[in-house]
């Protein structure tokens, strides 16, 4: 199976850092070495950012419809290259290879609706209080070249749902995609690439993340940061941003709360949120993870989901039949660890998994943790990784409290036939995207993002071309 070594993209050229530094790239079904991706210099990242000015100074002065139709080229020849694009994500970051062709082809659905919505940047006109002279309007622009910084758990998606908004609002991008998971980012700038995007319209690097995020987010080029990854990371970017006023989205971590009322259809329950929980190895912002379970469906819900999860085909993302992967990177098996002996010793029962698969590669064994108690790690930091911790309760108001327990508020999950229930559980859950009796289901049409400390902006829908626009008040006084 071939796997590429990833150059840098800048000014429209592939090519090597110009210090000739490069890191290796692990794939986490064997630990074996693959390939190499570059390292971006100071000296790279300048010329990166002279190309970003100049590129944005060509996309903001084209039609939108013009943009539009080399967003729509590059989501045709995502298409067309998924099955390949599949296998060198497969191989860098583990998910089966279904899953990998999946988040590929929803690039493209993604794309194309983001060509689309660049068509319908409006403004306003507004009467005058004073004089019928007098023309009043509001117009939105692109805000200016963007340093887009996006992790490793999905290198593609990531990685769209930042250009799919930027570049139909008619800004430049910086990005800098995760050093563990380069081919797969660069085989989506090489679509933008091939449909014609001009050149410094989109460059891609790799290298030190902190010293590449410090120095785009200071540098004056670049007006504004959008980061994916852990609310520690997030802060210290969103604060260096706010020390050079810049605009900030950031989409961060979750600890998506799953409230089983006792009116809840078990099957689907355990169905939708086995499958969401195990989905990605875990390793998704949005995973769920407090399950919250009423205590009169506790036991039957708890041994049903310990069955899924032990059902779970774990194995390398290639191989046909594969429904888990492995963990992306070594931290995670480490931090798998830590996170079960933690519940186990505070009188957690383990039902399924708890420990690793095999000696090579990053493989854990599907988990369900029942009966932890409050003060577990897992129901306080983040897994990102296949466990599932249920607790018990006996009201929903206290369920709803646990649920809004933590700072954050990304995603959540809710399962109960009553209308009631869901009508609670709709509004007072405080998460910035709530599934009721489904799993997750994403769509380029819908904001994607949190609230508290999972972070601010949404990555979907009309609302995240607002944050890559300024609006200016423009008034003519006619003569
Ligand atoms: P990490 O916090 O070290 O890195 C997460 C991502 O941020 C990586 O892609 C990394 O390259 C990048 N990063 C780290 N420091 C940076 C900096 N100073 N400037 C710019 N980018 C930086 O953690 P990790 O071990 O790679 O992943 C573990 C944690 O990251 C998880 O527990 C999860 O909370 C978080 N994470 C979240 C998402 C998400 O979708 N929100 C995705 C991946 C990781």
């Amino acid at each position: 199976m071939t796997y590429p070594d990833t150059q840098l993209f800048i000014d429209g050229l592939w090519r090597p850092a110009s210090g000739g530094a490069t890191l290796p790239v692990l794939n986490p079904a064997t630990g074996a070495e693959i390939g190499r991706v570059a390292c971006a210099s100071r000296a790279d990242l300048d010329v990166a950012l002279v190309a970003a000015q100049r590129g944005f100074a060509v996309w903001r002065d084209m039609l939108p419809v013009a943009r539009g139709k080399i967003m729509r080229q590059a989501a045709a020849l995502l298409r067309e290259r998924a099955a390949d694009i599949a296998q060198v994500l497969t191989q860098e970051q583990g998910k089966p290879l279904a899953e990998a062709k999946a988040e590929t082809l929803a690039a493209a659905d993604s794309i194309e609706w983001f060509a689309d919505e660049g068509l319908r940047v409006y403004g306003r006109v507004i009467p005058s209080r004073r004089d019928q002279a007098i023309r009043q309007t509001v117009v939105r622009d692109p805000l200016g070249p963007v340093a887009a910084f996006t992790p490793w758990n999905f290198p593609i998606n990531q990685l769209v749902l930042k250009l799919g908004p930027a570049l139909a609002a008619g800004c430049s991008v910086i990005a800098k995609a995760a050093e563990e998971t380069p081919a797969a980012p660069a085989a989506l700038v090489a679509a933008f690439a091939d449909a014609g995007l001009p050149p410094g319209v989109l460059g891609l690097v790799y290298g030190n993340p902190g010293e590449i995020s410090s120095y785009l987010i200071a540098h004056p080029v670049v007006r504004k940061l959008t980061f994916t990854g852990s609310t520690a990371v997030g802060k210290q970017l969103a604060a260096l941003a706010g020390a050079h006023m810049k605009r900030v989205t950031m989409e961060l971590g979750g600890h998506a709360p799953v409230i089983v009322c006792e009116d809840a259809d078990l099957d689907l329950a355990v169905q939708s949120a086995g499958f969401a929980k195990f989905r990605n190895a875990g390793q998704v912002c949005i995973s769920p993870t407090r399950f919250l379970v009423h205590e009169s469906v506790v036991q039957p819900f708890s041994e049903a989901l310990a069955r899924h999860a032990a059902g779970v085909k774990v194995g390398n993302g290639l191989d046909a039949g594969t429904e888990m992967g492995p963990l992306a990177n070594p931290r995670r098996l480490a931090a798998m660890a830590e996170l079960v002996d933690d519940a186990l010793q505070q009188g957690a029962q383990l039902l399924a998994g708890g420990k690793r698969m095999g000696e090579s590669g990053n493989f854990w064994a599907p988990t369900v943790l029942a009966q932890v108690p409050q003060s577990a790690k897992v129901f306080n930091e983040e897994p990102f990784g296949p466990i599932a911790a249920i607790r018990s309760f006996r009201d929903l108001d206290d369920a709803i409290t646990e649920a809004n327990r933590l700072p954050f508020g990304l995603a959540g999950y809710g399962f109960t036939t009553s209308l009631k229930h869901a009508d609670l559980l709709s509004r007072k859950v405080e998460v910035g995207m709530m599934w009721l009796n489904m799993p997750a289901s994403t769509s380029p049409e819908l904001p994607f993002g949190g609230l508290k400390d999972s972070g601010y902006g949404a990555e979907g829908g009309p609302e995240a071309l607002e944050a890559y626009l300024n609006v200016r008040s423009v008034v003519v006084r006619n003569q």
